[in-house]
């Protein structure tokens, strides 16, 4: 299988139970939910995605032919030493491409393979870690994992509905938006009345980091 891959680039995860880890960032091309371009944001599933993840020609990007070759990659960006080593497999949505021919490449060079997902496919075996983001009117078949992030407020989500799935972690983000202090606000207020929800905040922003 090729693969289509926008950017990889090593830096610290910035957010979700495993923020401040150092990390390599594998962020697949393309998504399921929004074609990527401006024009059709206000049409698409997933309308308030703050990424880019269209074509291959961000740092480290490009077309890999094969999974032996995209980890190498991987691994020539973490350097060396074997020590904790992470990646961080996201998109757009990497269910997409994201196989168990490349999970198990990255094992191999020793990697815990993490995934972002909006949960719309079922993840693929062997992950390590697995944090899945639900989109409102979106069907979310894989509804188990370590990590479920709420990018919060969305309309048409209800977080009492979203406490029956089976996740370790619940997370509430702020969506990074224009009227960005309302969403704080609000996620804060989740926070404090769902107890079962912690507060995450993209500190990767915060700090300068991609
Ligand atoms: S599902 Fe994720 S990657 Fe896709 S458009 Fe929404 S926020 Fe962006």
């Amino acid at each position: 299988m090729t693969y289509a891959v926008k950017e990889l680039f090593l830096t610290l995860q910035g957010e979700g139970a495993q923020s401040g880890s150092r990390a390599v960032f594998l962020r697949f091309a393309g998504c399921n939910l929004w074609s990527g371009r401006e024009a059709d944001r206000a049409a698409a599933q997933c309308s308030f995605c703050d990424t880019d993840f269209v074509g291959t020609d961000g740092q480290g990007g490009g077309n890999f032919a094969d999974s032996e070759g995209l980890a190498d990659s991987v691994e020539r960006e973490w350097g060396d030493g074997r020590e904790n080593r992470l990646v961080v497999v996201t998109g757009g949505e990497p269910m997409l491409q994201l196989d168990s021919a490349l999970v198990d490449a990255l094992h191999e060079r020793g990697f815990r393979v993490a995934a972002e997902s909006n949960g719309t496919l079922p993840a693929a075996t062997g992950l390590d870690w697995l944090c899945v983001s639900p989109k409102a009117g979106t069907d979310v078949v894989q509804r188990s994992g370590n990590e479920l992030k709420l990018v919060w407020p969305q309309a048409g989500i209800d977080p009492a509905e979203l406490e029956r799935w089976e996740f370790e972690h619940f997370l509430v983000q702020p969506m990074d938006c224009a009227d960005g202090e309302a969403a704080v606000e609000a996620a804060i207020g989740l926070a404090m009345k769902r107890p079962k929800w912690r507060l995450s905040l993209q500190s990767h922003k915060l700090v300068g980091l991609p």
